[in-house]
């Protein structure tokens, strides 16, 4: 991808490179025995800014996020309305589906992420309401690309919402992006919802987090009133799992399944498939036997350019973890 933006490389070799990226990760993905895969985002710039690729209303000086480990992101700053997606994430899966033989997930960002492009000091021609407006439609029309796509899972990336908490510690921050993506969510019908999922996590960007330090006491409650079939939770690096599977067992809805985290993205070690499974067996003496998965606590490599987890440890790890989740089904069942 740098070359190419660098102009060393051309579109149809960028292409070639996509092709062999995308089928030879689906086909490790597969070969692990994973139910549901996805083609590892290998094609997206990053799991938050893939829309926004091209676009021309941007200054790079948005909000910047700080890591753990002392690194940062930064967001753009938009510029001018109307806000419009430069590509949808139901795009990629045009090569996926050339691919893929299992049932697939794709994930797309949220739009209480994207809210953040919009500048505290309101833009002269396109003011923040007309801007969340357009938002909530192309979110809509982001998560309906990939089910338009043959997507059987849509995950909705949402780990600003630990970080909302750190940002404003009265949780009114948090509540105003729950509500912006739940007036997304409204958008699908029920069969729908129960199709779609949201991630949470306290960030996985270079084995570094950005949002650990807040209890997860302050988000858990409110996340599960988000209008989703599924959770992707992060569990794994968690401090006191037993605590915030409680307070996910108090406040489950019968219409929710919970993927618990079983690996822990920021560590480099690979878990044994008995820590995997202790891991499975903890998370259901809280949550009812049907209405518990388990995941990987976050993406390997949100941004293209995160190289710390190599290709082997990931698959490793993902390995662990449907064995592991298969050790513990044959004890629950
Ligand atoms: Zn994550």
């Amino acid at each position: 991808m740098v070359a190419y933006a660098q102009g060393e490389m051309t579109t149809e070799e960028l292409d070639i490179l996509f092709d062999k990226a995308v089928s030879d990760t689906i086909k490790e993905f597969e070969a692990t025995g994973s139910p549901v895969v996805c083609d590892g985002e290998q094609t997206k710039p990053s799991f938050a800014t893939y829309p926004l690729d091209g676009l021309d209303s941007l200054a790079a000086d948005g909000i910047i996020i700080p890591f753990a480990d002392g690194h940062t992101r930064q967001l753009p700053r938009l510029t001018k309305g109307p806000f419009r997606y430069a590509r949808y994430a139901g795009s990629y899966l045009t090569r996926t589906k050339k691919f893929i033989t299992r049932p697939l997930k794709q994930a797309v960002i949220s739009a209480s992420a994207m809210s953040l492009l919009y500048p505290p000091e309101p833009l002269p021609d396109y003011s923040r309401k007309e801007f969340l407006s357009d938002l909530v439609q192309e979110a809509v029309a982001d998560i309906r690309s990939c089910f338009d796509n043959d997507a059987y899972q849509v995950q909705i990336d949402f780990t600003e919402g630990r970080l909302a908490v750190k940002l404003d510690p009265s949780r009114q921050l948090l509540q105003q992006f729950i509500d912006l993506n739940n007036q997304v969510l409204s958008h699908f019908s029920v069969e729908e919802r129960q199709r779609i999922g949201i991630h949470t996590c306290p960030g996985g960007d270079q084995d570094s987090t950005h949002s650990a330090d807040v209890d997860y006491e302050e988000l858990l409650p409110m996340l599960l009133t988000l209008h989703a079939g599924n959770f992707y939770v992060q569990m794994a690096s968690e401090k006191d799992p037993e605590k915030a599977l409680q307070i996910i067992a108090e406040n489950l809805r019968p219409n929710q399944r919970i993927y618990v985290g079983v690996i822990d993205v920021t560590s480099e070690e690979i878990e044994s498939a008995e820590t995997v499974r202790d891991r499975v067996l903890q998370a259901a003496k809280y949550i009812p036997l049907a209405q518990l998965g388990t995941t990987d606590d976050c993406g390997f490599s949100p941004f293209n350019d995160d190289v710390v987890t190599s290709r082997t440890n990931a698959f490793a790890k993902i390995r662990a973890r449907i064995q592991g989740s298969q050790l513990a089904y044959e004890q629950l069942k």
